[in-house]
């Protein structure tokens, strides 16, 4: 299974980012392209997939970001448009549109939502309070007064099933679709690996303990900037006791129900969206992962 927002195609080109000369170029490109985006959210073509305009589109103090070049060095920015505000939330119709747009598209949209959304929250130093001007075609921030530079971020968050023998253990949280259950999850914290994360969010979350934590993949989630990375651990008990603020429900599933889920068949919960990492995780436990 595809993972959802990975397979970007672009050369992300990070030598010419701090060589102004051929970004000078790269902008006066009569081919160049600009991502369509209206409050984060993408604008599509008659095909599908994303709608691009030329840089004239940009706004005139717009701050443009250098998404990449294709396979034919042809150049691919965001722009950063000061009119607008902070975006909270996301639309509900975006992700009717992530169901359908190509792989490609996709990483490339969650490539320029994050930093378009990282610029708009750091116009001002977290050093000194003063506005900051970006740098390396837009993949940072400067400050004029204190020359702290700031990048964007990315945030670390583990998510995991906990297998017991032929069963594994998921929850739901409030406010979720009916019936919808999903791998745990939460963000890595400062001071920890991604295995003392898993055991600890396992354990605060459904009161199970876990060992021997393996890796398994991970996807860009550009809610706002978070890395997903899947893993599955090895429960020492079956004893659930939930974090109420946390979740709502946890239950132990076996393989048989989640590869019934997975292939479409009623079962003891509806599974996640397939551009959720859970479900790719899902579907390498189901087959013996
Ligand atoms: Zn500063």
């Amino acid at each position: 299974v595809k993972l959802g927002f990975t397979g970007g195609t672009f050369d992300r080109a990070d030598p010419l980012r701090n060589d102004a000369a051929a970004l000078a170029g790269l902008i006066a490109d009569p081919r160049a392209r600009l991502m369509r985006l209206t409050r984060l959210e993408p604008e599509l073509d008659e095909t599908g997939g994303l709608a691009w305009g030329s840089l004239a589109e940009a706004h005139d103090d717009g701050e443009l970001v250098l998404l990449g070049l294709d396979e034919t060095g042809r150049p691919h920015f965001a722009c950063v448009n000061p009119d607008e505000a902070i975006v909270t939330g996301r639309a509900v119709s975006l992700f009717r549109v992530l169901d359908r747009i190509p792989a490609a598209d996709a990483a490339h949209y969650a490539a320029a939502r994050s930093v378009v959304d990282w610029h708009m929250r750091h116009r001002f130093c977290a050093a000194c309070g003063t506005p900051t001007e970006t740098f390396r075609a837009g993949w940072g921030r400067t400050c004029p007064n204190c020359a702290a530079v700031h990048f964007p971020r990315v945030d670390p968050v583990v998510i995991m099933l906990a297998e017991l023998g032929d069963r594994v253990l998921m929850g739901r949280g409030p406010g979720w679709p009916p019936g919808r259950y999903s791998a745990l999850a939460g963000f890595v914290e400062p001071g920890e690996s991604i295995e003392e994360a898993v055991a600890r969010e396992t354990a605060e979350e459904t009161g199970v303990r876990v060992r021997d934590v393996r890796y398994i993949a991970s996807q860009p989630w550009p809610f706002a900037s978070s890395l997903m990375i899947a893993c599955i651990a090895v429960a020492d008990d079956d004893t659930i006791r939930i974090d109420p603020n946390e979740l709502e429900d946890a239950i132990w599933v076996t393989r048989d129900e989640v590869r019934a889920v997975l292939a479409g068949e009623p079962g003891p919960f509806a599974a996640p969206p397939p551009y959720a990492i859970a479900f790719n995780l899902l579907t390498v436990w189901a087959a013996g992962g």
